[in-house]
């Protein structure tokens, strides 16, 4: 049996310098080398004109049509303009700097054109050019990534030498049952295509291999994790007392929807089974997510456990402390609230209740954890919001051996490629349905020039009694952005509205004085507040119906969505206005799909879209996978289907017994043993 793991100063025509060199590209081996794909292709296929994409690199065969004009603008600037036949189509053919190309063209005569399609206009600006009948140059060159001394020739000249002497060792890894399944060609075929592709189908058919297995793979670690985690408890029963918790529902101000049903009973099962929970609930904005929080916490009090509630920031702490206290007003229910800025003795009283059990519901902010928090009988921690944080935060409870049942909740909506990546251990409940009666927010998107019509529109909403945000991304004037800033902002404001308050909140306020705007806001001491996003996540006031956004380009769908989702709490009808004069056409598209859509995962596939999916959850913690051959955005399919297939083997004794499965077998015992190191 040939190693592929030797290393490759073994490989015809590479020395003990080129395996120096090698390193630089983190190649140590033969396989590194195999596996050292190429980032993409460069494609000097003709194609049909009826098969180009908007925007690609295109290779087209046809006849000079017309005497070519040239155009001189500047001293060195050019453009070369001429009409090409290609099958049915007379398609220009535009060329910069490239004067000395006029004299070669000559009607009637066959040409090849490479360069950048624009498929509105039907033109290539044309990169390469080459007169006369070709010989079929059916070709796609792989174009490798590379550092140092090295160029792409070298390093393709160097994979493919080893591609042509190794491939034919390498081992498949599927069971041909699924190759058969999916239509998927060997391995060691695909691993030649990927590298050596000779046609379109070729390349499709590599990449649909690797695509799956690399998910497959991927999703093997993720299902056995979650399989493991499942399996474990904290070893204290919940006996939950179902009639006090149905009672409990029965007893709130408004019959739930019936997404908000199903996700309640979806948790309390997972409260009374003895596995632990692991749980996502996604809802978007507003569709009362708080509340189901609130019956699991109320179900754990009935099993005589304690529950800790976690946000992200300190007003969200203090909004759900308050109405949680409402809401368990008239119960023999214990609810407190710890922050960082609950100190000195309160703080020790409150740390000492939790130790005696007789705080059932604790609220706050990551202290919660961080802190030597010590708690009685702890079996459910929810966390809100918490996606910010990062998506390892399980972790955190992990390493800090509390084992309690968990459940994640979050607005921002994710879309399922990215939830069954990051969150693929977890179990993932959604609500899809709003309360009845919302109106849906009507969003405008206005240009700062129209400034004057948007405040006389508030008016009018304050006129009636309603109230606003206005929301500025920064909060003081800097000499690189001059962008609209909250401060500025309030001080216009005051003078247009004299007839009610205005109000500032900005990061920079003491939590207290954060607060205070707050309660005042919500108690309608205040109409409009002008503020930084530190609204965008939770606050609740139902008497607020517009959302006006300033420089609305700076933000991303997402948080757009989180703020718009500020209104629209109450009955009445709300608006959601994006001043914003964007200058990209990411930025314009941004704007024109807020105003199209209110739907917080059609918003958020967008956004991941037009972002990637490395900007979604923010750069640092993303806590996604990195992927050399599937793609987040447009490989979904096969990543559902590789989940469930990987959940289906590590949850069968096949996988574990099979010859069949031995080799995606000893990938994943090699997987667990590295992790196992790491933990
Ligand atoms: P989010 O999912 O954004 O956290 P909230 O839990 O804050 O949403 O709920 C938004 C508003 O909807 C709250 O005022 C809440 O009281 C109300 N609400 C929640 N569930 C229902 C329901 N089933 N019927 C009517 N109103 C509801
Ligand atoms: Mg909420």
């Amino acid at each position: 049996m040939m190693d592929l793991k030797q290393p490759v100063v073994q490989v015809k025509g590479i020395g003990k310098a080129r395996a120096e060199e090698l390193t630089d590209l983190k190649i140590y081996t033969v396989e590194d080398l195999l596996m050292y794909f190429p980032y993409r292709y460069e494609d000097f296929q003709v194609k049909e004109i009826t098969d180009l994409k908007h925007d690609e690199r295109a290779t087209l065969e046809g006849k000079v049509h017309s005497e070519p004009s040239l155009r001189y603008f500047g001293r060195k600037k050019s453009r070369l303009t001429v009409k090409v036949l290609v099958g049915k189509y007379l398609v220009n053919a535009v060329f910069f700097n490239r004067a000395f190309l006029k004299k070669q063209f000559s009607i009637g005569q066959p040409v090849t054109i490479t360069g950048k399609w624009d498929q509105h206009r039907l033109t290539v600006t044309g990169q390469h050019v080459t007169f006369g009948l070709q010989e079929s140059t059916d070709k796609i060159e792989p174009i490798y990534s590379i550092k140092g001394d090295w160029t792409v020739k070298r390093v393709r000249n160097v994979v493919h030498q080893t591609v042509q002497q190794y491939s034919q060792y390498v081992k498949e890894v599927l069971p041909s049952d699924l190759k058969v399944q999916y239509k998927l060609i060997d391995r060691n075929k695909a691993l030649q295509w990927i590298h050596m592709p000779e046609t379109h189908d070729h390349l499709k058919q590599a990449r649909r291999y690797f695509v799956y297995e690399e998910l497959l793979l991927f999703q093997l670690r993720m299902q056995w994790w979650r399989k493991q985690e499942k399996e474990k408890t904290d070893g204290k029963a919940r006996h939950l007392n179902e009639t006090q918790v149905q009672e409990f529902i029965q007893s709130l101000p408004f019959p739930l929807t019936g997404a908000q049903q199903r996700v309640t009973n979806e948790i309390l099962n997972d409260i009374q089974s003895k596995f632990r929970m692991n749980r996502l609930l996604q809802g978007d904005v507003g569709s009362g997510k708080t509340i189901v929080a609130a019956i699991s916490m109320y179900a754990l009090v009935t099993a005589r456990m304690q529950s800790a509630l976690m946000v992200p920031t300190e007003i969200l702490a203090e909004q759900h402390y308050e109405s949680l206290k409402q809401l368990f007003d008239d119960m023999d229910i214990e609810v407190e609230i710890l922050t960082s800025s609950v100190k000195g003795k309160r703080r020790a009283l409150v740390l000492e209740r939790v130790a005696d059990g007789s705080i059932d519901l604790l609220v706050g902010t990551h202290a919660l954890i961080q802190d030597d928090v010590q708690f009685d009988n702890l079996g459910l921690v929810i966390t809100d919001e918490q996606h910010r944080f990062g998506v390892n935060q399980r972790k955190v409870f992990r390493q800090k051996g509390i084992t309690p049942d968990v459940l994640f909740m979050t607005a921002t909506p994710i879309p399922r490629t990215l939830a069954i990546s990051a969150f693929g251990d977890m179990d993932v409940s959604t609500i899809d349905e709003m309360p009845a009666g919302r109106k849906p927010i009507e969003t405008y998107w206005a240009k700062h020039g129209m400034l004057e019509r948007v405040l006389s529109f508030i008016l009018k909403e304050l006129e009636n009694g309603r109230q606003a945000y206005v929301i500025c991304p920064l909060i003081e004037e800097s000499d690189k952005m001059d962008f609209q800033n909250a401060v500025d902002v309030h001080s216009q404001l005051q003078l247009y509205f004299t007839d009610y308050n205005v109000g500032l909140m900005h990061g920079r306020l003491h939590v207290e004085e954060k607060e205070e705007m707050m309660t005042k806001f919500s108690r309608n001491e205040v109409q409009i507040l002008v503020s930084t996003t530190v609204v965008e996540v939770g606050v609740n006031v139902p008497n607020a119906t517009i959302m006006v956004v300033y420089d609305a380009e700076r933000f991303g769908l997402s948080q757009l969505h989180q703020l718009r989702g500020r209104v629209g709490r109450g009955d009445a009808q709300s608006y959601c206005i994006l001043i914003a004069d964007p200058k990209t056409d990411v930025g314009k598209e941004r704007m024109q799909i807020m105003t199209e859509t209110n739907d917080g995962f059609e918003l958020s596939q967008r956004d991941l879209e037009l972002r990637g999916p490395g900007d979604f959850f923010g750069k640092k913690q993303s806590g996604l996978p990195v992927f050399k051959v599937a793609d987040l955005v447009h490989d979904y399919r096969a990543l559902e289907v590789a989940r469930q297939d990987a959940s289906a083997m590590v949850n069968s004794t096949a996988f574990w017994e099979d010859q069949k499965y031995e080799p995606l077998r000893s990938w994943l015992l090699e997987q667990i043993e590295h992790w196992e190191e790491l933990d």
